[in-house]
């Protein structure tokens, strides 16, 4: 009773996405410096990597499922309730929970041209059709994004900053944004990269969560030094908590993660340092490679530059030269449709003044 011709089929649109590309990550072994993956510089919190060792005493029992000893943690370093927050094994967790739980067949969700690779790959997945929005010089246009919204229109998926340009929306301009979605439409703004934030008209959508109905701010601990440990976190109304909490997996973060998590988030000094390390070297390399009229680097607000380039073979050069000499760095031609720009992860300061070198080299301004 065999006909090869019958299999299972997957749900329609799964085959329609295209699988998300990671950075190019060094041979195992390699001492190739990775700056593709927007990862710390300087390591993991030491709090919470003794954290973490200390929770292989209790690998064998389950976790406590909600994740209260990280909410609590977070609740306290955020000034924030701890039942309006829910975990998850990393943020794509959450945003995947997000879009099962308000997305479908026949629904829209809108987001910027640039915006982060995950959002199409999580909205196609529920049967849902991604909008994407024109973008003013590479950061998001409220204006477009609110001409977007139609009848269909059921999640807005905003990066703030974003990832892979680095720009950023000012405080005013994300309460325009909301101001202007019916009450119905979820907006979920990823503040993935908010520790990195130095701009003085930033905010954190805490504030905006509370006030509102149809918000979410999305948070990972994955720039800030425990990518491999996979701990996210969102805030949002109870109504939508309750939801996420309904479909998540019952034990979502681990054990290890949930400890190293709640460290991290009291190790305030650990985060200011590296604030600080970011801010200087991002800085200093947007001064540098500005300094040569072959590049533009677009102003960042993360933890990473996104580099421009005169055209797409320039930018293939400029990766190769630098793969060559050790340094791995981003293309975001295939991902994210950018092929003159390369985005490089702020580094150690022998690795930032490594890829400046190259770079200046390669144009002989140097
Ligand atoms: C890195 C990143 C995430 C995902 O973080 P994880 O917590 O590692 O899943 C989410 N959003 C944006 C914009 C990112 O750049």
């Amino acid at each position: 009773m065999s006909d090869d011709t019958i299999r299972p089929v997957p749900q329609p649109g799964i085959l329609d996405i295209a699988p998300y590309l990671p950075g190019k990550s060094g041979a195992p072994g390699s001492n190739a410096v990775k700056l593709s993956a927007n990862e710390s510089p300087l390591g993991a919190s030491p709090r919470a990597m003794e954290a973490f060792r200390a929770a292989a005493d209790h690998l064998d029992i389950y976790p406590e499922g909600s994740s209260r000893l990280l909410r609590t943690a977070l609740g306290e370093v955020h000034g924030i309730d701890p039942e309006l927050i829910v975990c998850g094994n990393g943020s794509d967790d959450l945003l995947h929970l997000l879009a099962q739980c308000y997305l479908g067949e026949g629904d829209e969700a809108v987001m910027s041209r640039y915006g982060f690779s995950v959002y199409p790959i999580i909205t196609r997945a529920t049967g849902a059709a991604i909008v994407m929005v024109d973008e003013d010089d590479y950061t998001a246009d409220v204006d477009a994004l609110l001409a977007a919204v139609r009848p269909k229109t059921k999640v807005v998926w905003l990066a703030n900053p974003n990832n892979p340009t680095g720009t950023y929306l000012p405080d005013a301009e994300i309460r325009r944004l909301h101001a202007g979605l019916r009450p119905d439409i979820l907006l979920v703004i990823d503040n993935a990269y908010a520790e990195y934030v130095t701009a003085e008209d930033f905010t954190v959508a805490t504030a905006l969560v509370r006030e509102a109905q149809n918000v979410v701010m999305v948070r990972t601990f994955s720039k800030m030094g425990l990518a491999a440990a996979r701990i996210g976190w969102m805030f949002g109304p109870a109504p939508i908590v309750d939801a996420i909490h309904r479909i998540r997996g019952p034990f979502n973060v681990n054990l290890p993660a949930q400890l190293a998590g709640a460290a991290a988030a009291r190790d305030v000094e650990f985060t200011a340092r590296l604030k600080a390390h970011n801010a200087q070297w991002r800085d200093w390399i947007t001064a540098e490679l500005n300094q040569s009229n072959h590049f533009r680097v677009v102003p960042s607000q993360a933890n990473f530059v996104m580099v421009m380039f005169p055209d797409a073979d320039h930018a293939a050069l400029a990766f190769q030269t630098l793969l060559e000499r050790g340094l791995i760095v981003r293309e975001i031609g295939a991902s994210y449709g950018i092929p003159d720009g390369l985005r490089i992860s702020i580094g150690s300061e022998q690795a930032m003044r490594g890829v400046v070198g190259i770079l200046k080299a390669l144009v002989k301004i140097a």
